[in-house]
């Protein structure tokens, strides 16, 4: 691939940009697509993948750059592996109180052993908007749900998500230790040697 220089990002999330910028190193800049525009595609995939793919393809195709898109989410083994795909909005879009109730309702009589689950990441990047090829980088972090949060950092499901590594929910993590361990830094690790960037 001719050197990148500039990524698009398919995402309206600063958080997001600068977590990945900061795991991307300074190589490749990331623009965010807010920059060409303010609407969002409809995630119409049935999977990570898809959903990636089709926000990378979105974003490749408003700023005529390449563009990189993660889709991420939590996959329950004892749920068929949801919420999934459907993470951000299990709850019907009430937010992460009410998907988090929601799980720990659905998990009540499930017991311990039987309580594996791993947070998903997709980074997904097009050359272009009509690439056949796009890189696809998975990223898989292994853990189990707990009965009760703990944690104040993080966001999302972290307050109930156990990390057998460390022994703690990933919301007691600091910022810096969840960026090592994380599935989005697991799919970037992969990522980064894809595209031949330093430290990978
Ligand atoms: P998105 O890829 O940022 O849209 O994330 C999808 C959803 O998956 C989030 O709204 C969270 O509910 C969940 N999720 C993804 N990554 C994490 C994480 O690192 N911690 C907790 N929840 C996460």
């Amino acid at each position: 691939m001719k050197t990148l220089t500039q990524l698009v990002l398919a995402s309206h999330n600063a958080g997001k940009l600068k977590e990945l910028q900061a795991m991307l190193g300074e190589t490749v800049r990331l623009r965010s697509v807010g920059e060409f525009s303010q609407v969002e595609p409809e995630e119409t995939g049935l999977s990570f993948v898809e959903n990636a793919i089709l926000k990378a393809r979105n974003a490749a195709r408003l700023s005529g750059l390449p563009a990189l898109a993660d889709d991420s989410g939590l996959a329950v083994d004892a749920l068929g592996g949801a919420p999934g795909i459907y993470s951000a909005r299990y709850a019907d879009g009430q937010g992460d109180a009410a998907n988090n109730a929601k799980l720990l309702a659905a998990l009540d009589a499930v017991p311990e052993n039987q309580r594996g689950a791993q947070f998903v990441c997709v980074l997904a990047l097009v050359r272009h908007a009509d690439d056949p090829l796009p890189i696809l980088c998975e990223g898989l972090w292994h853990g189990r749900i707990l009965r009760e949060a703990r944690g104040a950092q993080g966001f999302g499901y972290d307050p109930l998500f156990w990390v057998p590594e460390r022994g703690c929910s990933s919301a007691e993590l600091a910022p810096a230790e969840k960026n090592l361990l994380s599935h989005r830094a697991r799919a970037m690790v992969l990522l980064k040697q894809r595209l031949g960037l330093a430290d990978a």
